[in-house]
């Protein structure tokens, strides 16, 4: 059997991640994920960790989810002007650092212009950029994941909406009011060394959620680097990449 037909995906209907809000939510197997994301396997990625990785560990096994066909037909059915988060764990369509592009615009194609929340760690290659160009005409953007504000900046370059990893200073502390975490990082940079404003992921310090927010999902250029702060048992590691400590 080849890597491609032992790939899975798994479409949660209402997904329970407080930060998404109750939507739909895909996950598909480890394989997926990029050779290239520094998070994988050093303690980063939040997949990894609580009742996501369970689940995650049930679709790598092949105890929940379905072939990319069934997903496809799932991603059809869905209500015609759904928002839905595609990969909560996992990456696109391709193993490793490939995007499978008739897979990928495949599944741009089942999705009708439903607004999507997408993000990929795979390298922005010429062949993967021109698959996220054509899923994008379709309907379909996906925003690119960048390590640390540089990296953003660069990915900035070829034209697809990116977000990043931030420092552990950007998030709010658990016993930190609103008004003293605005206070607090008032005086933190606001742009990228390039000059791209930074919008730190609402998310992250208020009640709000993506189905409310839906910034992610737009196909239009933001012109801001949308940031998720380090937080979590793994911080300390998170913020070291944000930080262009580890390569
Ligand atoms: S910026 Fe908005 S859509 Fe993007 S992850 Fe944060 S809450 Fe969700």
């Amino acid at each position: 059997m080849s890597e491609r037909q032992h790939m899975r995906y798994s479409l949660t209907k209402i997904s329970r991640n407080v930060k998404l809000g109750p939507m739909p939510a895909s996950t598909s197997s480890r394989s997926t994920c990029p050779t290239a994301c520094p998070l994988v396997g050093k303690g980063g990625c939040y997949a990894e960790y609580g009742p996501m990785s369970i689940f995650w560990r049930k679709v790598d096994r092949g105890e929940a989810g379905g072939d990319f066909d069934t997903f496809v037909k799932e991603v059809e059915q869905l209500p015609r002007r759904q928002i839905w988060r595609y990969g909560q764990a996992g990456d696109l369509p391709g193993e490793g650092n490939t995007i499978d592009r008739e897979q990928m615009l495949r599944l741009a194609t089942a999705n009708r212009n439903r607004p999507v929340i997408a993000f990929t760690h795979k390298p922005p290659t010429e062949d993967n950029l021109e698959t996220l160009r054509q899923a994008r005409a379709l309907g379909f953007p996906v925003n690119l994941s960048a390590n640390n504000l540089d990296h953003a900046d660069e990915l900035i370059q070829h034209g697809l909406n990116v977000v990043a990893i931030l420092p552990e200073g950007y998030a709010r502390g658990a016993k930190e009011s609103l008004t003293e975490y605005r206070t607090r990082t008032k005086e933190l940079p606001k742009h990228s060394p390039a000059g791209t404003r930074i919008a730190v992921c609402p998310a992250t310090y208020t009640e709000t959620n993506c189905l409310h927010c839906g910034v992610c999902a737009t196909s239009q250029l933001r012109g801001a680097i949308v940031g998720f702060p380090a937080h979590g048992t793994k911080k300390k590691a998170v913020s070291a990449i944000a930080e262009g400590d580890v390569p």
